[in-house]
C-alpha cells in the first residue's frame, strides 16, 4: 500500500488529527484523493465535474495553519458536492441537460459553509435527475457504479455522493434527501448518511425538488466523521424561510458519547412493524434482526411498534413530491438557466419554451410534471394534493403516537441490497416501491440516518440499519449510531468498507 493509499483510507477525524499536528498537509491529503479520482472515476462514474481549484484551496489552508490561524476540525479535508448544490466555480446540472454547463452565481449555504471551515471541494457527483429516482439511472449524464459490484446500482438519487465516499475517492460528501436520496444511496453502499431534520440545514441554494420535503445532509463512512459534517452545515439561515432557529448541540459530541456508552439501558427502541416487512430481501431482514439483538445484548429494550398509515406513505409521497415538482421545475423556461432550443423555423416564445423542455428533460422528470401538473389542477386538488397532505398528517400523528413511548424508531434502510442496472428502470412503479422504508421521515420531516451493519448472506452487498428519532432530535441518531457502529466493528474486527469492495483498481 503506497501512502496516498493509506491516507485516502482514513476517516475524516483520523485525517483531521494528522492534519492538525501537521503530520499530512491537506495539499497531499486533497492529491491523493484527486489521484484516486483519476484511478478509479472513469469507471465508476461518480463525479460530473472535478474542481481544477482543489490544490489551490487546499495550499490556501495549509498556509493558514502555517501561519497559526484556528482551524475547525474539518480544515482541509477534501469533500465532494452533490451536482444538486448550487457552486459559484463549478458548473450545477442537478443531472439534467437543461443545465448543462450552468455555472451558477452564488454557492448554496451548505457549500458555502463548507468553505468557510476550510474544507476542499473536489468536485461535483452524480445523481438522478433533478434528484428523481433511487439509481441514478435517471442521470442525464449516465449511471454511476457500485463501489461493491460495478453491475449495480449505487441507489440514488446521491448515488455519486455514496459512491465517492465508498470507494475512497472523499472522505467525505454532501447529499439531498427528499425520499430518501442520501440514506438509500448509503445503505446500498456501505456508508453512512443523514437526512437532518427539516429546517435543520439551509436549502438556500439547492436547486429545489419538492420543497416540503428536501433537506440537504452528510455522507461519509463513520457516523462521527457524518456528525462532523453536521455540526458544519446545520444551523439558522436568514435566506432560507424554513430554516429552524434552534441551538443545536454538537453532533460530534453526540457520537463521542455513543462510542463511550458501556450500556444502552434505558434506551427504548421502536421496531416499526409495518416496516420489518416479510417481503423484503431475506438477508436484509436476517441482518437487521441480528442488529436488533446486538442492541438487546447491550441493555436496550427493543418494542414493537405499529404505524399504521406508513403504508400509504408512498402513494401520498407520489402524489405530493410531483405536485410540488412540476411547479419548482416551472422555472426551467429557456429564457433563465441553461438550454435554449429554438424549433425548426422559429415560433413564439412558448414554441421555444416547449422545445427546450422536450429536449432538455429526460424521461422520469417529464412524467412527473404531467403528473404533477395533472394532481393540481383545478378540479383535482382535493382529490390528490388535498387527500396525500391529509394523510401526511395522518403519518406525522403515526410518528408523534410512537414516540411517546420510544425514544427512536428502527428499520432496515432500504428493502433489498444494491440491485441490478435495468431491473427497475423500465417499471416506475417497482423503483418507487424502493422508498417505502425512507419516505415517512421525510413526509414527518424527521431525522434518519442508514448505518451500515453488515453483508446480506445471499450476494455479499451491503445492508443498511435506519434510525429515526423526533423532530429536533438528531442528536440521538449520532449516539445511537455510533455505539452501534463500535459494537459491530468489535464483534467484526474490522470495518465494512475495509472489505474490499470491487473497486477494479486496488488500493
Ligand atoms: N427515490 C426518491 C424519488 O425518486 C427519492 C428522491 C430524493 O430523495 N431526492 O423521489
Amino acid at each position: 500500500m503506497n501512502s496516498s493509499g493509506s491516507l485516502i483510507r482514513l476517516s475524516a477525524s483520523a485525517l483531521s488529527a494528522k492534519l492538525s499536528s501537521g503530520d499530512i498537509s491537506s495539499v497531499e491529503v486533497t492529491q491523493a484523493h484527486l489521484d484516486r479520482i483519476a484511478a478509479v472515476d472513469g469507471d465508476l462514474h461518480a463525479f460530473l465535474h472535478v474542481s481544477a481549484n482543489a490544490l489551490d484551496t487546499a495550499a490556501r489552508v495549509d498556509a493558514s495553519r502555517r501561519a497559526g490561524a484556528a482551524l475547525g476540525p474539518l480544515a482541509g479535508m477534501p469533500i465532494a458536492i452533490k451536482d444538486v448544490l448550487c457552486t459559484i466555480d463549478m458548473p450545477s446540472t442537478a443531472g439534467s441537460k437543461i443545465l448543462e454547463g450552468w455555472i451558477p452565481p452564488y454557492d448554496a449555504t451548505p457549500v458555502a459553509l463548507v468553505r468557510r471551515a476550510g474544507l476542499i471541494p473536489l468536485g461535483k457527483t452524480n445523481m438522478d435527475e433533478f434528484a428523481m429516482g433511487s439509481s441514478t439511472e435517471h442521470s442525464a449524464y449516465g449511471p454511476t457504479k457500485n463501489p461493491w459490484d460495478f453491475s449495480r446500482i449505487p441507489g440514488g438519487s446521491g448515488g455519486g455522493s455514496a459512491a465517492a465516499v465508498s470507494s475512497f475517492e472523499a472522505p467525505l460528501a454532501l447529499g439531498s434527501d427528499t425520499g430518501g436520496s442520501i440514506r438509500q444511496p448509503a445503505a446500498v453502499t456501505g456508508s453512512v448518511g443523514v437526512k437532518p431534520t427539516y429546517g435543520g440545514v439551509s436549502r438556500y441554494g439547492a436547486i429545489a425538488l419538492a420543497s416540503s420535503l428536501d433537506q440537504v445532509g452528510p455522507v461519509a463512512r463513520t457516523v462521527l466523521d457524518v456528525a462532523l459534517l453536521h455540526d458544519v452545515i446545520g444551523g439558522h439561515d436568514p435566506r432560507d424561510s424554513t430554516s429552524l432557529r434552534d441551538e443545536w448541540p454538537s453532533f460530534a459530541e453526540a457520537a463521542h458519547v455513543g462510542a463511550r456508552a458501556e450500556s444502552l439501558k434505558g434506551l427504548r427502541i421502536g421496531v416499526v412493524k409495518e416496516l420489518d416487512s416479510p417481503g423484503f430481501q431475506p438477508g436484509v431482514s436476517q441482518r437487521f434482526h441480528e442488529a436488533l439483538e446486538v442492541l438487546t445484548a447491550y441493555g436496550a429494550e427493543i418494542v414493537e411498534v405499529s404505524a399504521p398509515h406508513f403504508e400509504y406513505s408512498i402513494a401520498a409521497y407520489y402524489v405530493i413530491l410531483p405536485a410540488e415538482a412540476s411547479s419548482n421545475l416551472a422555472k426551467f423556461d429557456s429564457v433563465r438557466f441553461g438550454l435554449r432550443v429554438n424549433p425548426p423555423g422559429g415560433g413564439t416564445v412558448e414554441d421555444v419554451m416547449a422545445a427546450t423542455r422536450e429536449a432538455g428533460f429526460g424521461p422520469e422528470v417529464k412524467r412527473r410534471i404531467i403528473l404533477g401538473t395533472y394532481a393540481l389542477s383545478a378540479g383535482y386538488y382535493d382529490a390528490y394534493y388535498g387527500s396525500a397532505q391529509k394523510v401526511r398528517t395522518l403519518i406525522q400523528r403515526d410518528f408523534a403516537a410512537a414516540f411517546d413511548i420510544v425514544d427512536v424508531l428502527v428499520s432496515p434502510a432500504a428493502p433489498t441490497t444494491a440491485f441490478r442496472f435495468g431491473e427497475k428502470i423500465a417499471d416506475p412503479l417497482a423503483m418507487y416501491l424502493n422508498d417505502v422504508t425512507t419516505i415517512p421521515a421525510n413526509l414527518a420531516g424527521v431525522p434518519a440516518m442508514s448505518l451500515p451493519i453488515g453483508l446480506a448472506p445471499e450476494d455479499g452487498l451491503p445492508v443498511g440499519f435506519q434510525i429515526m428519532a423526533p423532530a429536533r432530535a438528531d442528536a440521538r441518531l449520532y449516539t445511537l449510531g455510533a455505539t452501534l457502529e463500535r459494537l459491530l466493528e468489535d464483534a467484526w474486527g474490522h470495518t465494512l468498507l475495509s472489505q474490499a469492495p470491487e473497486l477494479k483498481v486496488a488500493i
